[in-house]
């Protein structure tokens, strides 16, 4: 049997970084990963995440962004590829909303930049008169399926050995090393990291905080006039729904020789969609899909001929608190870790994650405080 320094089960989003981080510091490292590199049967299909630094969820992982915008461009700087895309994002929402509200407390807590605009500054949008419009320069979009790859390779390149098309069935700790077994054979490691996304349950069975997997909806629009929504024109954008809990927001049209995927406008709602089993994540109707998602575009589009070209599906894994879920394992002598409960905002910290990961596995403080995601906030609630 094999035996490794660090064992990674799931190279997608936050595993694919953190074997690239242990690989870069001289580890002997293995990444297991059950599907072909960016897969659309996880967490990070799409083609596009937004990246933005005033956090309206919780000024709490201003500093944990404040170190992914480094670990962005130093990863692009590393491989010589284009992973971060500083677009702009324009924010609506009503003033005391959880978006605006939530925006302002990041900014005035860390000091940051941020802009106000005119409901009619994008002249595409068309913006409720009683909402109020942020911008932030520093935010855009990142690439996932293209940084996922990056980072494997990067890992690779640093003596990494990844083996795509293999399942992790089992792992069990004993005295003094861990072992895996997969659907091709088992290995031997001294520290284990679970990144596996919405499928971390089932190597979990008595994991105790509640995950749920829901399935989400992303469309590409076929507006009327394309050129209005090139990247030189048009910014990421997020606007709060009226009434409802949730934002709906998208990107600009992206530049073809830089992006692969669906061709078109990409808009999505941000909001726990169908809790699903992770294998039926493709079992939708996508008639009544396009029509949610297109009466949405109809409200907020001044564009009322767009059509929807193209649908597809993918995974949140939420906490019971929206908040990440990064720790070691209880009772493991901190030799398992897991990071977990993106809760649908997790790719803009993948950099950063991987580095923590990556020191946690090797004993070193992560130099951020992580108890908001600690395990113990969960006993603290009982
Ligand atoms: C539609 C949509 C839009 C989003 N928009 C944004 C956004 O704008 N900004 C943002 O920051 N975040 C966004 N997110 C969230 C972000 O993409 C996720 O938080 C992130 O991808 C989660 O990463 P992960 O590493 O936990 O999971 P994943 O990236 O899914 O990786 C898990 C990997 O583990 C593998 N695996 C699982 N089990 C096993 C096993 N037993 N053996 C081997 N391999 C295994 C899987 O195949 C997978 O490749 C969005 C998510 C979705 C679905």
């Amino acid at each position: 049997m094999k035996q490794y320094d660090v064992i990674v089960v799931g190279v997608g989003s936050m595993g694919s970084a953190t074997l690239y981080d242990l690989a870069k510091n001289g580890l002997k490292v293995l990444g297991l990963e059950q599907f072909e590199l960016a897969n659309d049967l996880s967490s990070h299909t799409g083609q596009s995440r937004l990246i933005r630094l005033a956090y309206f969820e919780h000024p709490n992982y201003v500093p944990l962004l404040k170190n992914a915008y480094t670990g962005w461009r130093q990863i692009e700087e590393d491989a010589d590829v284009n992973l971060f895309y500083q677009t702009g994002i324009a924010y609506y929402g009503k003033p005391e909303g959880p978006l605006i509200s939530g925006i302002q407390s990041s900014v005035s807590k860390y000091d940051l930049s941020i802009a106000s605009i005119p409901s009619d500054h994008y002249s595409p949008l068309q913006i409720p008169t009683d909402y109020q419009g942020l911008y932030e320069e520093v935010a855009g979009l990142v690439t996932p399926e293209k940084a996922i790859r990056t980072y494997a390779q990067q890992a690779i390149m640093r003596g990494a050995v990844l083996r795509q098309n293999e399942k992790v069935i089992s792992w069990k700790q004993e005295t003094d090393h861990i072992i895996l077994k997969t659907d091709q054979g088992s290995y031997y490691t001294e520290k284990l990291i679970l990144t596996a996304g919405p499928h971390i349950q089932s190597l979990l069975p008595t994991f105790i905080p509640q995950l749920t997997v829901t399935r989400q909806l992303i469309g590409w629009l076929n507006p009327s006039r394309w050129q209005d929504f090139s990247m030189n024109e048009f910014p990421c954008w997020v606007i709060e729904e009226e009434g409802v809990p949730g934002i709906y927001y998208g990107f600009p049209i992206l530049p073809i020789e830089q992006f692969s995927g669906p061709i078109g406008l990409k808009i999505a709602y941000h909001a726990p969609g169908v809790v699903i089993d992770p294998q039926s994540v493709k079992e939708y109707d996508s008639a009544q899909e396009a029509q949610r998602l297109l009466s949405m575009s109809r409200r907020y589009f001044r564009d009322q001929k767009m059509k929807i070209l193209n649908i597809s599906s993918c995974m949140y894994t939420y906490s019971s608190d929206d908040d990440f879920i990064i720790d070691y394992l209880p009772q493991r002598d901190e030799k398992i870790i897991i990071a977990t409960g993106f809760s649908g905002h997790g790719f803009k910290f993948v950099p950063a994650m991987g580095e923590i990961l990556s020191k946690m596995a090797r004993g070193l403080s992560t130099g951020v405080d992580l108890t908001f995601l600690s395990m113990g906030r969960f006993r603290d609630q009982k």
